[in-house]
């Protein structure tokens, strides 16, 4: 039997890397999946490349409180319930030193990752609760444990997604809800070469080589091996795990 038969999921940043993957990965395991994204045309490119019509998508910024009430309803309305909320919508923000960091770009990327993942349970937990339960996994970061120059916003906004998940995963619990983080290491998404621009402006290859060479397994991560974590947490087989923190880092966090 499919791994998410009659399962009902919502997967932001739906149109991203880790996104795409995930929700490939659960209509393929038998989902339902409600792709949710703020970039319009990207998000309808793909939920067309799933090519099934248990992919839909609704344009959302994560953001703001009435979208994502939004697409929570969407879901319910369209599906009948939600069983699995993948909270996955990110950004990276500026690679620069908290000295020269710029305020507005420390603020956007709060507000997307912290309170964006924030109103995103604010929004799934009752959804899920009226169902007995469901799983929500947080896409943190090696980030959201270690410390990273240059990435002050991101490494703040990734230590306190996890700490949500985690307070999360408490409240949760009475309800049936289990509430974990995954956690990679750069992989192969728009978001990498960004980082790669960052750390070697003009000179993307010797970016990702650098960036290769610090995790013990010397490479990027596959979206594809972030979403079978995703799809173990999801599902059923990781009945008790919660509040987990689940590293898919190649080694990174093992140094
Ligand atoms: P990506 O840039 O390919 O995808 C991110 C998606 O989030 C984009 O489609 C973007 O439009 C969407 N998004 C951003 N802000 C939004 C908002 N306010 N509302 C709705 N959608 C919004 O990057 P990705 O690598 O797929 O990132 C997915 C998650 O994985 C992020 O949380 C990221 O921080 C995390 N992550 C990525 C890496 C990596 O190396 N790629 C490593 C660790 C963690």
């Amino acid at each position: 039997m499919a791994r998410l038969a009659n399962k009902v999921a919502i997967v932001t940043g739906g149109a991203g890397g880790i996104g795409l993957a995930a929700a490939r990965c659960f209509v393929n395991e038998g989902a339902r999946v409600l792709l949710v994204d703020r970039d319009e045309a990207a998000l309808l490119a793909a939920t067309r490349s799933i090519g099934s019509e248990a992919a839909s998508h609704a344009v959302a910024d994560v953001t703001r409180p009435e979208d994502v009430e939004r697409f929570v309803q969407v879901a319910v309305d369209r599906y009948g319930g939600l069983d699995v909320f993948a909270n996955n919508a990110g950004i990276l923000g500026a690679v620069k030193p908290i000295t020269e960091y710029p305020i507005d770009m420390f603020d956007a990327v709060l507000a997307v990752n912290v309170r964006g993942v924030w109103l995103g349970l604010k929004y799934a937990m009752p959804a899920m609760a009226r169902r007995g339960g469901g799983s929500i996994i947080v896409t943190a970061s090696t980030a959201g444990v270690r410390g990273s120059l240059g990435l002050s916003g991101y490494v703040a906004s990734k230590h306190a997604a996890v700490g949500l998940m985690r307070v999360a995963a408490l409240e949760g619990a009475p309800l049936g809800i289990r509430v974990n983080s995954v956690n990679p290491s750069p992989i192969e998404t728009a978001m990498v070469h960004q980082l790669e621009e960052g750390i070697a402006p003009g000179a993307p290859a010797e970016g990702k080589a650098l960036l290769a060479s610090r995790s013990p397994l010397k490479r990027y991560g596959t979206p594809e091996e972030v979403a079978k974590l995703m799809l173990f947490l999801a599902s059923d087989e990781s009945s008790f795990c919660t509040g987990g923190v689940y590293m898919v880092d190649g080694g990174r966090t093992a140094m």
